[in-house]
């Protein structure tokens, strides 16, 4: 079988590509490959599923009917296992080959699992990357009292609280001296582990997993230090890595995640790369990077597709942002994760340790470089654009620390300029739309 376009993956990405060369050419045969066997879902929505607060079909966020509606044959639950570049054939585990004319990989990521003597198996360990695994913690769940989360990092914090609320017993392990390091400044994480530890999760700092012992399911842990836990449920939520399996023994060139350029187009011509899987650029990092975040699928996604339809489209402003909240403690961090003593950068912070409110922004030439807002996040929206549009706030710096900063705060001109920025089709336009 041969389809002009094949897109492996069938999450943000995947969608995103379909959904925009069906926008553009209804009539060319389009193919989804992916190795879950689901119906398109929100892997940001598997810790509520976990927790109670949505039901299993509220996590599929397109209609049932959406693949038949795009015109789109699916491959579900069949992984690709290779490329042929010469043939322009997608090779299945099931010896099957598709042939395509053009094609996107959305293979996503796939977890890190540390070596762990005594790791053989066992039915009550998990990741937490897939809806698969939503389910055994489930179904764990009906008789565990005590878990373990090896990693305090945002997935590995997401799945001890809805635990905790669980009623379980939790304890997170982190290797470094602090939790979500990658993501946010030391006084944030300070706030964090306060939140954690007034919900009564135990979290151990610069340790980790020496040793898991039992045979069909973990019974206890022995850190590194030589302590022992006992544990009914075990999560390995030690980092996510770029899923690029499927492009290995091809000329497609891989640094740490699948290298694209700004039309998302990989080092082979008419194959196109998104989402984790794919390094991309980020416009405040100033070169490619991975950003494993749900709306950089998405958009790259359509603009891949765009691309791949003849239309010239870029990925321009793409840059990592996480939105989190632990229990009632919301943040959004967004840019570059700046020390506050940094040569480099000028930084502005301000912590109300009473009301554990938190605000901190990053200046580079007197654009924002990064910020982070935690214990009161209002109007993060118009920070991230006046990082996005590079508008200069050293006019107005001290006043970006303002509980109640707002539009009204900005001179009229730049006013002007990020409300035209709002009915501009394009990037920004769509990248807003998946941040509300
Ligand atoms: C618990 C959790 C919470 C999250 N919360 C947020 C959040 O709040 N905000 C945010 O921005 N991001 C969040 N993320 C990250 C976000 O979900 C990812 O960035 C996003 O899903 C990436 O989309 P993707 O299309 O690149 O790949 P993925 O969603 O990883 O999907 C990969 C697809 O490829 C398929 N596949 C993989 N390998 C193969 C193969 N060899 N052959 C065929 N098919 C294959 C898979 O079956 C799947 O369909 C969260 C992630 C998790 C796990």
């Amino acid at each position: 079988m041969r389809y002009d376009y094949v897109i492996i993956g069938n999450s943000a990405g995947g969608i995103g590509c379909v959904e925009a060369i069906r926008e553009l050419d209804e009539a060319s045969s389009v193919a989804v490959i992916a190795a879950e066997k689901y119906h398109a879902y929100s892997r940001a929505l598997i810790p509520y599923y976990l927790d109670g607060k949505i039901e299993l079909d509220k996590i599929y966020y397109r209609p049932h009917d959406f693949y038949q509606k795009m015109n789109v044959e699916t491959h579900l639950g069949v992984k690709a296992v290779g490329i042929d570049i010469n043939s322009r054939e997608v090779l299945l585990e099931d010896g099957v080959r598709v042939g395509f004319g053009k094609l996107l990989i959305a293979t996503g990521g796939k977890p890190f699992i540390p070596p762990i003597e005594g790791l053989s198996g066992q039915k009550n360990v998990f990741t937490f990357l897939k809806l698969e695994d939503a389910l055994g913690v489930k179904e764990t769940l009906k008789s565990a009292e005590t878990s373990l989360i090896l990693g305090g990092g945002i997935i590995g914090l997401m799945v001890a609280e809805v635990l905790r609320r669980k009623g379980l017993e939790v304890i997170v392990v982190e290797l470094a001296d602090r939790v979500l390091a990658p993501v946010v400044d030391p006084i944030t994480s300070k706030l964090v582990q306060e939140k954690f530890a007034e919900n009564g999760v135990g979290i151990i700092l610069q340790n980790t997993i020496a040793k898991v012992v039992g045979e069909k399911e973990v019974e206890r842990v022995i850190l590194k230090d030589g302590s022992e836990l006992p544990t009914d449920l075990l999560i390995l939520a030690v980092g996510v890595r770029p899923n690029t399996e499927v492009v290995r023994d091809t000329p497609i060139k891989v640094n740490r995640g699948i290298v694209v350029d700004k039309y998302m187009e990989t080092s082979v011509k008419g194959i196109y790369a998104c989402g984790d899987c794919a390094e991309i650029y980020d416009f405040v990092f100033g070169a490619n990077r991975v950003l494993l975040l749900w709306p950089t699928a998405y958009v790259g996604g359509r603009i891949a597709g765009f691309n791949m339809c003849g239309v010239r489209r870029e990925l321009t402003h793409a840059t990592s942002m996480n939105a989190m909240h632990f229990f009632d403690f919301y943040i959004v961090s967004a840019g570059l994760n700046v020390p506050n003593d940094s040569d480099e950068f000028e930084v502005i912070y301000k912590l109300d340790e009473e009301r554990k409110i938190y605000r901190k922004f990053a200046l580079k030439d007197g654009e924002i470089a990064g910020f982070i807002l935690a214990g009161k996040v209002d109007r993060a929206g118009i920070f991230l654009k006046l990082m996005k549009e590079g508008v200069k706030v050293t006019g107005f710096k001290d006043k970006l620390l303002k509980e109640d900063f707002g539009y009204v705060d900005l001179s009229e001109e730049i006013r002007w300029d990020l409300l035209a920025d709002k009915v501009k089709l394009g990037v920004v336009y769509e990248y807003a739309a998946y941040e509300a």
